[in-house]
């Protein structure tokens, strides 16, 4: 069957980007979800949030999440095949991106743990002085099934996109240190032993300009918790990783990079997870791809499988051919970013391209992720809806990739904002190999950077979804076809 590689998570990128040093790794990894980590997901995701015990039975504070160990045996998984410490040891985000991949085929929340741990190990080993990393960073890269692991922690109960406006948490200096106070109200891998933090440092300026980035661990100095956890939340999805709101109270932390560079080194951590996530929509969409195949392959209706009839086959070479872009466009973000993580301020033209790209590939492969879930739900017909299909698991997934890490308006808007300031799509027409059709869209943006800024922004959304799908077509031409 031509469409056989579908079905693995494994096969689908090998195909397309060729052997890595890491193909046995990636081989043994799927063959673990298959003969257990699916059954254990789908039982995470049934059994839905779990419980915060707040104190133990001494009275002390512990905040400890009560997964069954099933669900840390899964999440440690990812870790030993080396999601975080293979970045380091390989100099590269590559094993990374794979194993990132593969994960999200079969349960995207999780993945969310590996990002988020990513985010955290890289701004440390960039900004942080050498006190930090020695302390920390061999935590985070541990390969004995004891590491650490990280979360990034912007969002107040006042919204996640105007976060110059919404960050309310205090930054005050102590000494060597910082203390923090104020509430997150969305923290992704709660529990977590180090957090990236925003947080304004007392007597900074309003707005964006005035943030900075804090590293905070679980733990103060005197072993006791640095946060606490007043609940997890309730999901329709990503039940594989426990979002909480978290409360600092003169928490330690330790600044990271100067203070007024903060919005910086916020919106690099946040761009490392956009990647991550454009990686997962896309394994995403291959699995809702793969099921639905196997649906349609064998359901039969008008005397054949219903994948025979021409409107559905034509559905299929369509949506497999959109995977490929939607993959080329993840991939090509995710080699720039390899490329450009380390540099710092100013940044490179190449940088700027890397930023389009990130936001560009945001929006666009988690709105394929969502798309391709709705389209696999229909294709089951009525099955779909069921929730002992599994099927209808992907579409609540994929809506929780459109929405964190930045909303599809945001990732228009930010895309919009690096071609106005930096010109970035002329960047990108080069990058990709100036194609015609991408011409002229290049065109037609340079007409629409004439526009009052009102107009402009109202009016980008068409002109942002073309470029992103042309670009993705474009990148996709230099990929082995699917057939
Ligand atoms: C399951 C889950 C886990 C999360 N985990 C984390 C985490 O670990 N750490 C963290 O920091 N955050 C986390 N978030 C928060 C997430 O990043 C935010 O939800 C997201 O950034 C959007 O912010 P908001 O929900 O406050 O919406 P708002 O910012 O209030 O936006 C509301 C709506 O207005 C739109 N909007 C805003 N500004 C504009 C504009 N200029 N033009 C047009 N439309 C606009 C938005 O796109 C959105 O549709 C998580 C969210 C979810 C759902």
């Amino acid at each position: 069957m031509p469409f056989d590689i579908l079905r693995s998570p494994f096969a689908f990128p090998h195909h397309l980007i060729g052997p890595t040093n890491y193909d046995s790794v990636l081989q043994e990894y799927e063959a673990w979800w298959k003969q257990e980590g699916q059954a254990i997901s789908d039982a995470v995701d049934r059994t839905g949030t779990p419980w915060v015990r707040m104190f133990d039975s001494a009275g002390k504070r512990v905040d400890e999440i009560l997964y069954p160990p099933d669900y840390w045996r899964m999440l440690q998984q990812g870790y030993r095949a080396g999601v975080l410490w293979r970045a380091f040891q390989d100099k590269s985000l590559r094993p990374s991106f794979l194993l990132i991949y593969l994960t999200s085929f079969y349960d995207s929340g999780l993945s969310c743990p590996y990002t988020v741990s990513l985010s955290t190990a890289l701004p440390l080993s960039k900004y942080g002085d050498a006190a930090l990393k020695e302390r920390f960073l061999p935590e985070l890269l541990r390969e004995d099934d004891r590491n650490w692991q990280g979360a990034t922690w912007m969002t107040e109960i006042k919204g996640g996109s105007d976060l110059g406006a919404n960050v309310e948490t205090v930054a005050v200096p102590d000494g060597n240190t910082w203390r923090l106070t104020g509430d997150k109200y969305f923290s992704s891998n709660a529990g977590a032993e180090l957090a990236v933090v925003a947080a304004r440092p007392k007597g900074a300026p309003a707005g964006v300009r005035g943030l900075a980035l804090f590293l905070l661990p679980r733990q103060k100095h005197n072993g006791e918790l640095n946060y606490t956890i007043r609940r997890l939340k309730d999901k329709i999805a990503t039940r594989s990783v426990p979002t909480g709101e978290v409360e600092l109270r003169d928490s330690e932390a330790y600044l990271l990079g100067e203070p007024d560079e903060g919005i910086y080194l916020i919106l690099e951590v946040l761009n490392v997870s956009r990647i991550a996530n454009s990686v997962g929509s896309v394994a995403l969409a291959q699995r809702a791809i793969a099921d639905a195949l196997d649906f349609a392959e064998c359901r039969i209706a008008f005397g054949r499988p219903v994948i025979e009839h021409p409107l559905l086959h034509r559905q299929f070479d369509e949506r497999i051919n959109d995977l490929r872009c939607a993959f080329a466009l993840a991939w090509e973000a995710g080699k720039l970013l390899n490329e450009v993580w380390e540099e710092r301020r100013p940044y490179s033209q190449r940088y700027h391209l890397f930023r389009l790209m990130a936001h560009l590939a945001k929006y666009w492969t988690a709105e394929f992720a969502v798309q391709t879930a709705k389209w696999c739900m229909e294709v089951h017909g009525g099955l779909g809806v069921l929730e002992e299909f599994r099927v209808e698991r992907w579409l609540r997934e994929a809506m929780i990739l459109a929405i964190w890490e930045g909303t599809a308006h945001r990732q228009l808007l930010d895309a919009l904002e690096v071609i106005e300031r930096k010109q970035a799509h002329h960047a990108l027409f080069e990058y990709v190999g100036r194609p015609p059709r991408l011409r002229e869209a290049v065109d037609a943006i340079d007409a629409h950077l004439q526009l009052s800024a009102e107009q402009r922004e109202r009016d980008w959304e068409p002109l942002g979804a073309s470029l992103a799908q042309l670009t993705a077509e474009a990148l996709a031409g230099n990929l082995p076809s699917v057939a």
